[in-house]
């Protein structure tokens, strides 16, 4: 039940969302594809006086090539980002992400943008745009601005997003030659939030491994190894691979799926998996 009134908006222009968010500030709450913000509303936990729709903004939903990067508008749907054909070429690892979150009736209403605003640590986008070095692009009332992934996430559920701002573009770099990536999660059960996830990219030709991790710590942690055999990486490689994991992830949180400790001993095993991931991929 949803336990507050308030006034409902649905433009159908960024530029009047941009007015209404700007007018409205904090007794407005912004409506994406609802699945974080609708349990939220029915618990009583936000109680805004205002709901800004985006939904009925076309202009913020696409996907397109622009030189070395992919383009995301903020209300594509988690389903569409799995089935596009320039994701699965260039950014494979957005599509592999797209296809384990929730259920079906999740990822035909979730959003890309809503999903990165609401920055759950858990939330498998969030080590994938870490890794990738996404980029963010904000826009309110006369500004417009870019920002790195791993400078937009802060800390559980808080991003450097300002008042009056909205997320509206992602944009991705492509996956470059002779790189591979992989993507790994560990869950309670299928469907259900990740309780540790992964995100690595192996670079053959640099033998670098960027790795972000996330549900363990506050944001996602992120560490990059050089492997000593990029196509076979020794034990030992690969233990100083889960030991960077381990220490990044020193700030880890416990909740009812996993103690802080077993979510960082976890980390160690799925940046592991993450890496020979990537290298089976990149092969
Ligand atoms: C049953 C269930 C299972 C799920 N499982 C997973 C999972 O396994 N993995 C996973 O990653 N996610 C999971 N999710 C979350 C899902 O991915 C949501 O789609 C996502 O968290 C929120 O996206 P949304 O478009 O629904 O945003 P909303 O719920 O509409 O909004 C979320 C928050 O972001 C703000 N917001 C939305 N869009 C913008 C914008 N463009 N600019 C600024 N602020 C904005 C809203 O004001 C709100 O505070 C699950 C959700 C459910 C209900």
């Amino acid at each position: 039940m949803i336990s507050t009134a308030f006034e409902f908006h649905a433009p159908t222009r960024l530029d009047d969302a941009l007015t209404l968010v700007a007018e409205h500030g904090a007794r407005a709450k912004v409506l994406a594809g609802g699945m974080s913000l609708m349990p939220t509303l029915n618990l009583g936990l936000v109680k805004p006086e205002v709901v800004i729709s985006l939904n009925h903004i076309g202009a913020l939903r696409y996907i397109k090539e622009d030189g070395d990067f992919l383009k995301i508008g903020a209300m594509t749907k988690h389903s569409q980002i799995g089935k596009d054909a320039l994701i699965s070429r260039h950014c494979p690892l957005l599509a592999e992400a797209s296809h384990v979150i929730g259920d079906a009736q999740v990822r035909h209403r979730g959003t890309i943008g809503g999903s990165i605003a609401h920055a759950d640590p858990a939330a498998d986008y969030l080590p994938v745009m870490v890794v990738l070095d996404a980029r963010l692009r904000l826009q309110s009332r006369g500004r417009d601005r870019t920002v790195k992934a791993g400078d937009f996430f802060v800390d559980i559920m808080r991003t450097s997003l300002e008042p009056g701002e909205l997320l509206v573009e992602v944009q991705v770099p492509k996956m470059s030659r002779g790189a591979g990536a992989g993507f790994v999660r560990l869950a309670r059960v299928e469907g259900s939030y990740a309780i540790v996830n992964a995100a690595a990219i192996v670079n053959r030709s640099t033998r670098l491994a960027d790795i972000a991790i996330g549900g363990v710590g506050p944001k996602p942690a992120r560490v990059r190894v050089t492997l000593d055999r990029p196509d076979d990486p020794s034990r030992e490689n690969l233990d100083r691979i889960g030991q960077a994991a381990y220490d990044a992830c020193e700030d880890a949180y416990g909740d009812l799926s996993g103690d802080a400790k077993y979510r960082r001993a976890m980390a160690r095993v799925y940046a592991q998996r993450a890496v020979k991931e990537a290298i089976s991929k990149s092969r």
